[in-house]
């Protein structure tokens, strides 16, 4: 019997290190210098980097890369434990050095690149001295990769990219571009001439790429593999912000318990009106719900791959976006007038949930895949009736029974007792 629930104690007392170190070190340094991990100036540096010392002698840096690739190996369960605790601090993920868009181009260098390629890229990437953005989404469609037409052309010893790219989320503060071609995927320093970043958005960039050419070996991965690459990406990226977002959901949870008992209505404390009290059930149940769905997913891919976990993460991905729209809401509303200001967490995380529908693939797209998946497990009835059809049921098990009946015929006349009184119409 292998089912287990609990943590083994040496982890526990990681993240409870983890929960403190949030608690006391990061949240405090971001409410000051925002942003810390990005600063330049060398006082807020040394700030970040004696966090980030800290964090290292803990043996959590890079959590997310896996043993195989160079990392310290915990494994998506681990990480996902790790990730409800950082994910409440908006700032811990890049802190820890595990922070999206860097963690799923990290992966990929580690999976896929060459040792020159690890050594260019991967290393000043894990040192944060580089960083990274994923230019996918195109401006004419974004769900339906066969659309995409940005492509490299071979000319001598290097390629030649054109092509448009949108919603490159921080591609203006990259430093390199992972550009997803039709005919592969290419790492493009954003300095190269020809890359060209549209005025608008600010923050998730319209990129034109135009003439660009890098070195033949910036193709990262197999000539025409981009879609292979994208999916090991985007798989591992959909469970990781899955996790954070279970961390964000819990956040939202705790700030409205902690009103609920606080506020006073109508004679009672807000907690004690019914109304109140559904919505903080309904959002603890929802909340557990994600979370266990979430650790199993992270478990079966630590059992097995990515790959093989594609239709659980998929459901996982569009069960969060839900889950934490639901919860931030709750939240707002019982925080009332408040909860609707930009003076608490609870607006900008009611106002990214439906971000969360749509990045990394829209709630449909995700939808179809589960069912399609599931589907194939079944199999269509022969006949008119369903399998679970009482009457065709009945007649099989009479059958099965038979044998027994010609033995003793007073059973028989039991059974047939009873299907005479049973109570009818079907
Ligand atoms: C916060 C955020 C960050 C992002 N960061 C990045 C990034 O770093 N790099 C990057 O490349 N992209 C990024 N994206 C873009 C994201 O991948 C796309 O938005 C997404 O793939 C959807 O593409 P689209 O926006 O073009 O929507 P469309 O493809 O135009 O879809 C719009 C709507 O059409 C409907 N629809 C589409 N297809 C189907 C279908 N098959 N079945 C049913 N309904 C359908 C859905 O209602 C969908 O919401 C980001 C998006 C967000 C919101």
């Amino acid at each position: 019997m292998a089912w287990e629930f609990s943590t083994e104690p040496t982890f526990q007392k990681k993240l409870d290190w983890v929960d403190e170190f949030c608690r006391e070190e990061i949240e405090p340094l971001e409410y000051v210098f925002p942003h810390a991990v990005r600063w330049k100036d060398p006082k807020v540096k040394g700030l970040v980097k004696s966090l980030q010392d800290q964090i290292k002698e803990q043996g959590l840096w890079a959590i997310f890369l896996d043993a195989e690739l160079g990392g310290p190996g915990y494994g998506q369960l681990s990480l996902g434990l790790l990730n409800e605790i950082i994910g409440r601090y908006p700032s811990a993920p890049q802190m820890f050095g595990a922070a999206a868009p860097d963690t799923g181009n990290m992966e990929l260098l580690a999976a896929y690149g060459t040792e020159e390629q690890k050594d260019r890229w991967l290393t000043p990437m894990l040192n944060q001295e580089m960083w990274s953005a994923y230019s996918m989404t195109e401006p004419q469609g974004g769900s339906d990769p066969n659309l995409f037409k940005t492509s490299a052309i071979r000319d001598g010893d290097e390629w030649v990219i054109n092509g448009e790219k949108w919603f490159t989320s921080a591609g203006r503060v990259a430093d390199l571009l992972f550009v997803m071609c039709t005919n592969g995927m290419f790492v493009v320093p954003r300095k190269t001439p020809g890359v060209e970043i549209m005025p608008e958005p600010r923050n998730h960039n319209h990129i034109v790429y135009r003439d660009v050419r890098v070195p033949l070996d910036h193709l990262l991965g197999p000539e025409d593999g981009a879609k292979v690459l994208a999916q090991r990406r985007l798989g591992g990226g959909r469970i990781h912000h899955a996790m954070r977002t279970i961390a964000r959901c819990k956040l939202a949870f705790d700030m409205m318990c902690e009103r609920a008992l606080s506020r006073e209505s109508h004679g009672k404390i807000i907690g004690e009106h019914q109304m109140v009290q559904e919505r903080i059930a309904d959002s603890y149940a929802a909340i557990q719900m994600l979370r266990l769905f979430v650790l199993e997913t992270a478990w079966k891919i630590d059992q097995s791959s990515t790959q093989a976990t594609r239709t659980d993460i998929a459901a996982v991905k569009y069960s969060m976006a839900k889950v934490l729209r639901e919860v931030s809401y709750n939240a707002l509303h019982i925080l009332g007038s408040l909860g609707t200001t930009d003076l608490t967490p609870l607006q900008a995380m009611y106002a990214s949930a439906p971000s969360m529908g749509i990045a990394d693939g829209v709630d449909e797209v995700h939808k179809a895949t589960v069912a399609r998946n599931v589907l194939k497990g079944y199999r269509p009835h022969t006949g008119y009736w369903p399998t679970e059809y009482f009457p065709a049921k009945r007649e099989k098990a009479r059958q099965k029974f038979e044998p027994l009946f010609q033995k003793d015929p007073e059973l028989r006349a039991l059974a047939d007792a009873y299907e005479r009184s049973r109570p009818g119409p079907e």
